[in-house]
């Protein structure tokens, strides 16, 4: 039987060791707030965004909400982010994606300063990210590092198979891989005998956004397999990019869905917004 990796309990001991962080800095006159920007009321990303002022509030700092109607232009999306750039007491600026079609998203995340830029979307984030020098780490990614390292799950020298080569998961997850000395694989829809790759994998982290698609014949014997999907079956449950019955057995570690890698995105990007207001 496989270990679960618990996200859930995982989350919660970094947020507890965040909690006390903030009160040390608050003690030493540091605070800040994150500002947290949606525009339309998409009903998932209104969930995201609760959680992530929940999240706040549990260690004890500030969020400030903007939530901007649908119709809201470019223009003064641009113009709302700017204005944050230049306030102090935000140290973290996070603006809710997708956004409706007619905002370029590579704009707006350009535009946040790269000291606010707590998601860690910014292309000077990447960059220093890519080169191994400091700025905001992708929390997604980053939160995967953490699960894998609190669930004492060795990194280095083992082979990583990352399915998806997304800018928000695949790619950071095989940088950040890379820098724990793994041996990264990246495969994507265009990669051939997908399943005989994934076989090779000591950890196999699966971010391809297909409900339910990895089973049995794509793990090795002892893997560790990590799953990021989140999707809802036909049941309107939640569920991974992993047939998790079929896959659990033959693992040695598991991530469930939920409780797995979602909570621990949040995790990261308090993670963020505290090293943002320890900095400034
Ligand atoms: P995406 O759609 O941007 O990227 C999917 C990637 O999977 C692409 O690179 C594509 O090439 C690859 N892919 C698709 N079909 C494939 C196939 N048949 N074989 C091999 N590769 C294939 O998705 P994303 O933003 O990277 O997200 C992936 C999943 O993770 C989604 O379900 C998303 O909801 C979830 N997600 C979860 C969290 C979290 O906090 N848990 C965060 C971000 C994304």
């Amino acid at each position: 039987m496989a270990k679960i990796i618990d996200g859930k309990m995982i989350s919660q001991q970094i947020k507890d060791e965040l909690k006390e962080k903030v009160e040390r800095l608050k003690k030493q006159g540091k605070a800040g707030a994150l500002a947290v920007i949606q525009v339309g009321e998409d009903p998932a990303s209104s969930v995201y965004v609760r959680n992530k002022k929940n999240a706040c509030a549990y260690i004890g700092i500030e969020s400030l909400a903007y939530e901007l109607p649908g119709e809201t232009t470019e223009e003064d999306l641009l113009r709302l982010i700017e204005e944050l750039n230049g306030k102090e007491q935000v140290r973290g600026i996070l603006v809710q994606l997708p956004l409706p079609g007619h905002i370029c998203e590579d704009k707006v995340i350009q535009a946040i300063s790269p000291e606010k830029d707590v998601d860690g979307f910014h292309p000077q984030s990447v960059g220093a990210m890519t080169i191994g020098e400091p700025g905001f780490l992708s929390c997604t990614p980053a939160g995967i590092i953490q699960l894998l390292k609190r669930s004492d799950v060795e990194i280095a020298g083992k082979h990583c198979v990352i399915i998806g080569r997304s800018n928000i998961v695949g790619k950071p997850m095989a940088l950040l891989m890379l820098r724990e000395n793994a041996t990264v694989t990246i495969t994507h829809s265009k990669t051939r005998n997908l399943p005989e790759l994934c076989r090779q994998a000591d950890i196999l982290i699966v971010a391809m956004g297909k409900p339910q698609f990895v089973g049995a014949e794509y793990i090795k014997e002892g893997a560790v397999v990590i799953d990021v999907g989140i999707h809802r079956d036909e049941n309107n449950k939640l569920c991974g990019d992993v047939k998790y019955a079929e896959v659990e057995p033959i693992a040695s570690a598991i991530t469930p869905v939920p409780g797995g890698v979602g909570p621990m995105t949040i995790a990261m990007l308090m993670n963020n917004c505290v090293q943002s207001i320890e900095e400034g």
